[in-house]
């Protein structure tokens, strides 16, 4: 098909390698962009550009962050005792809107996946690890997904530490397993939060 010439279809399959967006969705958003002022247009491309050039990974917890710590590891009401271990940042995000933790995070960046080539040392595991001994953690929550890779990525972790006086528990399983936190909604995870379990 096409009658949009190289440079449309080039925009339009940028836009479909985006999470959600199918063949159609994606030639709506490039006509609107083609359409749209210069200077709106351009300044999506600058948001992209921005995001990529000035986030990184929170020096404690690998969150994202334009500082050397987030807004999360910054923030002193937080009780940075308590930490809770989350395969991405997303899942990060998914816990804060639930309200129910007022501790700070560690982001793996991954889970343990033999399969896909994901081994430990892929993970920010050793930095948790030294977190832990260095900063006098007190409690770690797991809040790895209920899959077989995510637990087995908290069971790995505990191992770690099993001989640190650090007490280990996990999110209640209100979440069905399998199911990814992602899609749990706000207030399943803030009773498996209330809920969490020695592990
Ligand atoms: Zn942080």
């Amino acid at each position: 098909m096409d009658g949009y010439g190289p440079t449309m279809t080039h925009l339009i399959e940028q836009l479909e390698m985006l999470p959600g967006i199918g063949r159609k969705s994606a030639e709506r958003l490039a006509y609107f962009l083609m359409i749209a002022p210069t200077e709106k247009a351009l300044g999506l491309a600058q948001a992209i550009r921005d995001v990529k050039a000035k986030l990184r990974a929170c020096k404690a917890c690998f969150n994202f962050t334009e500082n050397e710590l987030c807004t999360i590891c910054s923030d002193p009401r937080r009780d940075h005792q308590v930490v809770c271990v989350v395969e991405q940042t997303k899942d990060l995000l998914s816990l804060e809107s639930s309200g129910a933790f007022h501790g700070v995070y560690h982001v793996l960046q991954g889970r343990i996946s033999p399969l896909e080539g994901m081994g430990p040392e892929k993970l920010t595991i050793d930095a948790l690890v030294e977190r832990v001994r260095s900063a006098g953690v007190r409690e770690i929550v797991m809040a790895t997904n209920p899959t077989v890779e995510g637990d087995g990525t908290a069971l790995f972790i505990s191992n770690l530490l099993a001989n640190d006086p650090v007490k280990i528990t996990r999110l209640a399983r209100g979440i069905p397993t399998g199911s990814v936190l992602e899609f749990a909604n706000r207030e399943m995870l803030a009773d498996a939060m209330r809920g969490r379990q020695s592990f």
